[in-house]
């Protein structure tokens, strides 16, 4: 195993097995550069790659910041609809990118199946899109529509913030991702209502996100 990485024992709160999972040590976690949508780049070992923990023994699959978090309802839920008919593998371990796709996919199944909240479906459906992004393969978009899907019902739905997501990289996200899939006036009136809110200004690297996507976003909609 790489150098960067190491494994670390928790317990399936499905299953109640114990099992394996590997991260990645925050000091080799050196950012390259990021996208305005939040992707980010970096030197060595992606952390992305890392982010979704998968139990070897029934299935269960989700982003690490949540997999402990799971109410005895959808333990069950996941029980009967993935442990099932799940054949044990393990997720432990290097990761390439397409280790890292399986298990993302597997943790949108996961919340297909639990009946999760459109939040979730946006961070990993955005997760998705970044990782096809660095395959430079061209369902990133198919990802992206998903994700702005997710990110409007969250929007409409949630009230603010929502985990670490504040109102207003809400709707830069919404204004960015419409951006992303050729949605020109849909993107330039979200990145409108940003800029117009007093509360946003407190944030000046989103405003200085927000002020630049707007001027690409006028630019490709006057190129047609
Ligand atoms: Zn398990």
């Amino acid at each position: 195993m790489l150098d960067s990485l190491y494994n670390k024992t928790v317990v399936c709160p499905v299953c109640q097995n114990k099992i394996e999972v590997t991260k990645v040590k925050s000091k080799d976690c050196v950012i390259a550069s990021r996208d305005s949508d939040f992707c980010i780049y970096y030197e060595n070992v992606n952390p992305l790659f890392y982010d979704v923990w998968v139990c070897e023994h029934c299935g269960y699959a989700a982003q690490q910041e949540r997999f402990e978090n799971i109410s005895p309802i959808e333990a069950k839920i996941v029980k009967e609809n993935i442990s099932k008919y799940w054949k044990p593998r393990s997720f432990c371990g290097e990761r390439d990118i397409e280790k890292a796709m399986e298990a993302f996919k597997l943790a949108l199944y996961n919340l297909c199946k639990t009946s999760a909240k459109p939040i979730e479906f946006a961070k990993v459906c955005l997760r998705i899109a970044w990782l096809y992004r660095m395959k430079k393969d061209e369902r990133e978009i198919e990802f992206l529509k998903y994700a702005l899907r997710y990110y409007s019902e969250t929007y409409e739905s949630e009230t603010f913030p929502v985990g670490k997501l504040d109102q207003y990289t809400c709707m830069y996200l919404i204004a960015e991702l419409n951006r992303r899939v050729g949605k020109y006036d849909d993107a330039i009136s979200w990145f409108n209502k940003v800029i117009s809110s007093p509360e946003a200004r407190a944030n000046k690297t989103l405003m200085d996100n927000t002020r630049e996507q707007y001027r690409l976003a006028k630019e490709a909609k006057e190129k047609g």
